[in-house]
């Protein structure tokens, strides 16, 4: 795979003989086919990751076009990477769909944007989704937005539907201060990242990450003006923007910092990649020292007192998966006194969420969604827990539509609250 192109990606790029080392790892044992979730609803060889692979590995070694079937089965997959979690031989799916993204990007061209082009124009930018949150709020406050829901004039829409749901939850803006400083003794020094789309519709949880931290003695140093951490361009395949994302970002955190905090588990886990994308230089140091906010904080000494609740968690895809950490967010919940955490059925299956993938691929994420509710209302939890704000918003949709009442929190959220930091 390409570790040093400066455009969209390199011309061969699975065809590279790492690409190609990684695609024929695979020995076709078919032990990833059950953990998939396309494969799991459609049922098809070629929406699994084996035969994803087979499909990539012909196109790497020549025999097969990039072809609009091609390009329709790796559009299908949600880069969940629970394949990679399953598999026993190491191939490295998520690092191998990346690179055949970057192949079909440059198929793409520069035809007309459509939702995904525009998609990848707005969340990305912090100002312009913050822009745009302002006009939402216009929307639903002139009553347009009850109209147009009771006219159903979004059935015909189901991608704008996914978004009209996003609108539901609106927050007012929760300024997180630039620098928070810790409770003697004080450990050390992070930055924090706020997060394209968690510092406007979870702003909140920001706060509530930087109290905790500074309460478990850490100084904590949040930039207003950070962007974004490249995590869709990389999955859509926009290699080169993604490189030049990752580069502003590592220049905008001081380097004397001991930890960069995520509690956003998409960012964390593309920031976790950078070594391998971009292996010389800062980017790769900063990759180094990005932690998920569980790893800091599942052992911190931390006043806490009971919270009488039931709870289950779901994995965020890119914490398990990509980021492999697990016991952390669990271990962070069980501290809290009067917490019960029971488990979920499947935690670590994707809830269709994916970054993009439920506004543009409605159906599939529509029916992972309603997998993950019913998993969810079968433990009887009166909240779950996630650490991501995509799976917070696609769990909510889901739980709204089934008329659930289960709260949908972060797991920071709670522990802010039993340490009397959050609102209640
Ligand atoms: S990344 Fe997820 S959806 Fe894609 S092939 Fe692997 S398990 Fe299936
Ligand atoms: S588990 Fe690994 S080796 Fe087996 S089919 Fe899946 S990707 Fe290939």
């Amino acid at each position: 795979m390409p570790g040093g192109s400066q455009g969209e990606g390199r011309a061969g790029g699975l065809a590279s003989a790492e690409g190609l080392a990684g695609l024929r790892a695979c020995v076709h044992c078919g032990i990833c086919l059950p953990q998939c979730p396309t494969y799991r609803v459609l049922g098809e060889e070629m929406d699994s990751p084996r035969g994803r692979l087979y499909l990539m590995r012909a196109v790497a070694e020549g025999r097969l076009d990039i072809t609009d079937g091609y390009t329709r089965h790796l559009d299908l997959c949600l880069g969940c990477r629970a394949c990679e979690t399953a598999c026993p031989a190491g191939v490295p799916f998520g690092r191998l769909l990346e690179t055949a993204r970057g192949d079909m990007e440059r198929r793409r061209g520069r035809g007309r944007p459509g939702l995904r082009g525009l998609l990848l124009a707005l969340f990305p930018h912090p100002d312009r989704v913050g822009a745009l949150l302002a006009l939402a709020r216009l929307y639903r406050q002139v009553g347009l937005q009850r109209l147009v829901r009771a006219r159903g004039w979004l059935a015909r829409a189901p991608g704008l539907a996914a978004m009209d749901v996003l609108l539901d939850r609106l927050p007012a803006a929760v300024p997180v201060p630039e620098y928070l400083p810790g409770r003697e003794p004080v450990r050390g020094r992070v930055g924090l990242l706020a997060g394209c789309v968690q510092r406007h519709l979870y702003p909140d949880v920001n706060r509530d990450t930087a109290r905790l931290l500074s309460l478990a003695g850490w100084d904590v140093v949040t930039q207003a003006r950070q962007g974004c951490c490249g995590a869709l361009d990389l999955h859509a395949g926009r290699l080169g923007t993604f490189r030049r994302r990752a580069r502003a970002l590592t220049a905008a955190f001081p380097r004397d910092l001991d930890w960069v905090v995520t509690n956003a588990a998409g960012c964390g886990s593309a920031m976790r990649e950078y070594g391998h994308w971009l292996p010389d230089g800062e980017a790769a140091a900063l990759a180094g020292r990005t932690r998920d906010v569980s790893e800091l904080l599942a052992d911190a000494d931390l006043p806490l007192r009971p919270l009488p609740l039931t709870v289950t968690y779901h994995d965020a895809c890119h914490l398990a998966h990509g980021q492999r950490v697990r016991a952390e967010p669990r271990a962070m919940l069980r501290r809290i006194p009067g917490l019960r955490l029971v488990e979920l059925a499947d935690s670590d299956l994707c809830c269709g969420s994916a970054g993009i993938y439920n506004i543009l691929e409605p159906e599939m994420a529509g029916r992972l969604a309603e997998m993950k509710v019913e998993s969810i209302v079968e433990t009887g939890a009166t909240a779950v827990a996630t650490g991501n704000p995509g799976c917070l918003m696609q769990i909510a949709a889901g739980l709204r539509r089934r008329g659930s009442a289960v709260e949908v929190v972060h797991p920071v959220t709670l522990l802010a609250r039993a340490a009397g930091v959050g609102e209640p």
